[in-house]
């Protein structure tokens, strides 16, 4: 028996829900089906777990630096199945949030692989539903490269369920992923190494930001090597791996992780037999309505190969149900997304970096930056130090690029990157009160020019 309905939307992560929810909410009917964890990536194996067991790690480092202020610490054994277990049942109460958030407004919620049969068709087990609009919100799964004997390397799915804590674990890669879980490791007390194929980790980012972040994870203990990359991996009979790099030198590990990208979940969609444009990589092409080049079949999040962040497929999910059953006045700019690295200590970025700066806007660029040790770490005897930047340029004042390496960066420059969507200029900075003592008051304090450019 065909069902009708206004959308269904295929995957329930971030984008998906959003989506969901916010198109039942206008009296649309709406289904959305899903395979696997409620809340998708995000939720079950991404940010919220992710950061759970960054402040686990954090801890450690916390306790060492209590004695300078007259704590006597007896440090703990840490157990992994604690923090494992603990983190699971918190992910099985959100699943059951993302439940009932999508049931308060009338979102039926069906279990099974959806597939496109034809516009306006998708199949579900048995069920055939008949719908105006189809959404593609599958988001992306982790991709590890070709290496033989690849398949006795983790990824970061597979950490969230891990059986025992490693001793020693080489993690590969040098992106988001790589950085924010080799300093997860360290901090747990595994000897870490990180291995890099290019030449300084964090493509992408603010070169000044990139190098300082590997000086400072490389004081919290992580060995980076970089210009490196695995070409074959071993299992000892030991149980220990053994990979060999391209330089035919060996290093041996009880724990070898990959996160070298992720790449879209497209597979079995029928989107090949129903001729839905796709890029190289995989991923679909949409229009600014996230249509695809067939009609009624949309796609959003990290399936289309837009930042793959969970607050952009939040935003999309929101304009696309604007766009669909609202004004269709909302839009997204992708141009100021803020963004932080969960490292020890913190990446915060928002805007353009100094590279990008000067090619857009040659001798009109101005670098403020500020770096110095925290008020806290002069009595811990920690050496971790914090660089703030502002990138702005001169002819309009504009601050069009906000960059720091420090604790807590991530909370810092959310409201940074809410000034910018404002237009602020250097001189709004300075004649922001501070809020003193912070690191964040820097931001409003820099009086001198680093460099013109
Ligand atoms: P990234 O694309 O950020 O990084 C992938 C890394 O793997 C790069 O350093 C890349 O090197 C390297 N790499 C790719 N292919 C190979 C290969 N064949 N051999 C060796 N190295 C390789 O992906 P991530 O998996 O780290 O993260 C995916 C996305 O998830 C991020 O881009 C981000 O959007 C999101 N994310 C966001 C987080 C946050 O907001 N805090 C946290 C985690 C993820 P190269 O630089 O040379 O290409």
């Amino acid at each position: 028996m065909s069902e009708q309905y206004d959308l269904v939307v295929i995957g329930a992560g971030s984008g998906g829900v959003r989506a969901s929810r916010m198109a039942a909410a206008t009296g649309a009917k709406v289904a959305v089906i899903e395979n696997m964890y409620m809340g998708g990536t995000c939720v079950n194996v991404g940010c919220v777990p992710k950061k759970l067991f960054v402040y686990a790690s954090e801890f450690s480092a916390h306790l060492d630096h209590a004695e300078g202020f007259g704590l006597e610490v007896i440090k703990k054994h840490f157990d992994w199945k604690t923090l494992r277990d603990n983190k699971t049942k918190e992910i099985n109460r959100l699943n059951g949030i993302y439940n009932k958030i999508l049931e308060g407004p009338g979102v039926e919620i069906i279990r099974g692989t959806g597939s496109i049969k034809a516009q306006g068709i998708v199949c579900v087990g048995d069920r055939e539903l008949h719908t105006k609009r189809i959404l593609i919100a599958t988001g992306g799964w982790p991709f590890k490269p070709n290496v033989p004997g690849i398949e006795h390397a983790i990824d970061s799915n597979d950490v969230f369920s891990m059986e025992t804590f490693p001793k020693d674990i080489i993690v590969v890669g040098g992106g988001y992923i790589a950085v924010e879980f080799a300093g997860i490791f360290k901090g747990l007390g595994a000897n870490t190494r990180l291995l890099y194929r290019g030449d300084q980790i964090l493509r992408g980012f603010d070169q000044e930001v990139r190098d300082y972040a590997a000086q400072e994870i490389t004081k919290s203990g992580v060995e980076i090597s970089v210009n490196t990359d695995i070409k074959a991996i071993e299992k000892l009979a030991n149980g220990r791996i053994s990979c060999t790099l391209t330089d035919d030198s060996n290093i041996e590990c009880d724990t070898l992780m990959y996160a070298t990208g992720r790449r879209p979940k497209t597979d079995n969609l029928g989107l090949e037999e129903l001729g839905v444009t796709l890029r190289k990589d995989g991923t679909i092409v949409t229009d600014d309505q996230f249509e695809t080049n067939i009609p009624g079949v949309f796609a959003l999040g990290d399936v289309i190969g837009t930042p793959a962040l969970t607050p952009v497929a939040l935003q999309q999910g929101m304009v696309f149900v604007d766009q669909q059953f609202g004004e269709g006045k909302r839009t997204i700019d992708y141009k100021l997304i803020p963004t932080a690295v969960f490292c020890q200590p913190n990446i915060g970025t928002v805007g353009l970096t100094e590279e990008e700066a000067v090619a857009a806007h040659p001798s009109d660029i101005d670098i403020f930056t500020s770096e110095f040790k925290p008020l806290k770490h002069t009595i811990t005897g920690a050496d971790e130090r914090t660089l703030m930047k502002l990138v702005v340029r001169r002819s309009d004042d504009r601050v069009i690029g906000v960059h720091m390496v420090g604790e807590a960066a991530g909370e810092i420059l959310q409201g940074l990157a809410v000034a910018m969507q404002a237009g602020a200029t250097k001189a709004h900075l300075d004649s922001t009160i501070g809020i003193h003592p912070t690191a964040a008051e820097e931001f409003v304090t820099m009086r001198s020019v680093t460099r013109s450019l």
